[in-house]
């Protein structure tokens, strides 16, 4: 009783505000920083999906489960599972949980994915543990957190897959890939990622795991050191796309 009532003291004296369309949120609505509404026009991609990308394919020709711009690519990862479209509310709440440090945004997002994970029955846990894309270390420091990290211990604990860590690591400071055009992302990627303990990788089936798959080119480039230390598969999975 005393502690609802502290609680309903805290929510007057200092109500939540949706981060995202900024509205107050009603007392009572524990879900924290996005309102009902917000979190409610979060949806995911439908299928048919791209077998590589996981993106929605917009025009499925028979028998075709491509989608166009993974005719012309080649990733390094077997197949890549991205839930819901990189945009709206679902970005935004992205972008906060990563440079405005909102930590808590992490259960949030966390939900999302295992959400998504479990209603399209995504085959998690053939693979033999998780890899968060790691963050070099400068950038590390600059942010306190590795959002993927966040997700990959939240998945792990709901779907009961270790996270490995010290596996996989950022050889360099890479140029942030927000605001290149499609082929500098590619090479500004390209050799980023080192393999620092080729035990727990040999033959293993990974589990990739980041906030966002954009063009694809950050994943494939983990995908490729795993490879080249002797992983047996690799797979993606990412919140937006
Ligand atoms: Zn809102
Ligand atoms: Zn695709």
């Amino acid at each position: 009783m005393r502690n609802r009532l502290l609680q309903a003291f805290r929510e007057i004296l200092y109500p939540s505000y949706c981060l995202v369309c900024h509205v107050k949120i009603p007392m009572g609505d524990s879900k924290g920083s996005i309102c009902q509404r917000c979190r409610d026009s979060i949806i995911p991609f439908n299928p048919p999906f791209c077998r590589k990308c996981g993106r929605t394919i917009k025009k499925a020709a028979f028998g075709e489960n491509l989608c166009g711009e993974c005719e012309t690519i080649h990733f390094f990862f077997e197949r890549a599972w991205t839930g819901y479209p990189y945009e709206d509310t679902l970005k935004e709440a992205i972008h906060h949980f990563k440079y405005n440090h909102k930590p808590s945004l992490g259960s949030f997002l966390s939900g999302l994915l295992i959400r998504f994970v479990s209603d399209y029955h995504i085959p998690l846990t053939q693979c033999d543990y998780l890899i968060p894309i790691p963050l070099a270390q400068a950038k590390l420091r600059e942010r306190e957190f590795n959002q993927a990290r966040v997700l990959a211990i939240n998945l792990s604990r709901h779907f009961g897959l270790p996270v490995v860590d010290n596996a996989l690591y950022r050889r360099r400071n890479t140029a942030s890939q927000t605001g290149l055009d499609r082929s500098s992302r590619w090479k500004n990627i390209q050799g980023a990622f080192g393999v620092n303990n080729q035990e727990a990788v040999k033959n293993k089936r990974v589990l990739l795991v980041d906030d966002v798959l954009t063009t694809g080119a950050t994943a494939s480039e983990a995908a490729r050191a795993l490879k080249g230390a002797g992983a047996q598969a690799v797979f993606v999975v990412t919140i937006a796309g």
